[in-house]
């Protein structure tokens, strides 16, 4: 398993729910490590070649996010945003499908989410700070969406 990059056309495709929770099981061990490996706190399935909808998301500090708060792994299932702030807030975000770039993009400062676990079992939560964040990348691969698209100005991205 490797990370579709940006140009795949699988990234632009909006994905479909789960409904096979055993293979969705086998992948997410795979993504899982594969996201750790990348020093990524959220990984979608669409960047993993994978049209469904589900994402794994671990908002935790790491070399790439050394500012991010203290989440934990959460495995998102067929989510739904049934609520959000009407604040926006400004943050950096990258996306292991989009290497060596960074920019500034506005998401809500919260939401709150209906979704499944691996399980099948449905959860009702409000994600908020940098959890948010993740979690509105994430979905947004879900739907064919880069962070890139939500850049208001060029001066927003940054090369590295
Ligand atoms: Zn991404």
């Amino acid at each position: 398993m490797n990370i579709i990059k940006i140009g795949n056309p699988i990234l632009r495709i909006k994905s479909s729910n789960v409904e096979d929770f055993e293979f969705l099981k086998l992948v997410i061990l795979e993504m899982k490590e594969l996201m750790y490996k990348s020093d990524g706190v959220g990984l979608a399935a669409p960047q993993c070649g994978i049209n469904q909808n589900f994402f794994l998301m671990d908002p935790k500090p790491n070399s790439r996010y050394p500012n991010a708060d203290m989440g934990s792994f959460q495995v998102i299932v067929n989510p739904k945003i049934i609520l959000f702030s009407d604040e926006l807030e400004i943050g950096f975000e990258g996306c292991l499908s989009v290497p060596n770039v960074n920019g500034r993009v506005e998401r809500f400062c919260w939401l709150e989410a209906l979704y499944q676990d691996e399980n099948g079992v449905f959860h009702q939560k409000k994600f908020s700070g940098f959890e948010a964040r993740v979690f509105q990348h994430e979905f947004d691969h879900l739907q064919g969406v880069f962070y890139i698209d939500r850049v208001k100005n060029i001066s927003d991205l940054v090369c590295f």
